[in-house]
């Protein structure tokens, strides 16, 4: 069985644009898990020449009026809880929020291994989009451009030290 990495975070940080720049692969395996829920959809991501993972992208963990204890967010627990590796991703672009704060205290709860993800830093000074995440005490942090595919490579290797 492949190792299984999460993708977590607040809704609109780009989870889902990630999944696919990870999984774009023609042979990527993308499918939604039947019967399971719609939020959860698994694929691959296969770097050439080394290990493959596999990648599951959760719903946003709170919708419009579930909140963090909605079934959306119970998904992403899940999903968390049995992910080998949890990829916290963030918006560089709204820094950090106070959604974001709940979804890492309850991450620290499931005590897997997490790397923060600062998407969006397309156009952005970078150093200064990495600060304001700086309070979460993060020693791995890989800032990326999900949407341009910049610091996806950086980020494959990140993900591969730690699995
Ligand atoms: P999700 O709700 O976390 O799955 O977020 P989505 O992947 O649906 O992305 C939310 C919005 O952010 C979409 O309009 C994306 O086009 C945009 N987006 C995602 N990644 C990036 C990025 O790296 N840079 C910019 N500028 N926009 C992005
Ligand atoms: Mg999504």
């Amino acid at each position: 069985m492949l190792p299984l990495v999460a993708l977590v975070g607040r809704p609109n940080v780009g989870k889902s644009t990630l999944f696919n720049a990870l999984t774009r692969s023609r042979d990527a395996l993308v499918h939604d898990q039947p019967g399971v829920t719609r939020d959860r959809h698994y694929g691959v991501c296969r770097p050439e020449g080394q290990r493959s993972f596999a990648i599951v992208d959760t719903g946003g963990i709170a919708g419009e009026d579930e909140g963090l204890a909605g079934a959306t967010a119970k998904q992403a627990r899940a999903a968390a809880e049995e992910a080998d590796l949890v990829l916290f991703i963030v918006d560089g672009r709204e820094g950090a929020s106070a959604l974001d704060d709940d979804i890492l205290a309850w991450l620290r709860k499931t005590a897997r291994p997490t790397l923060l993800v600062v998407n969006k830093t397309d156009g952005l000074e970078v150093q200064a989009a990495l600060n304001d995440f700086a309070r979460y005490g993060f020693n791995d942090v890989v800032a990326v451009s999900s949407a341009h595919r910049q610091g996806i490579d950086t980020l494959i290797e990140q993900v591969l030290k730690k699995l």
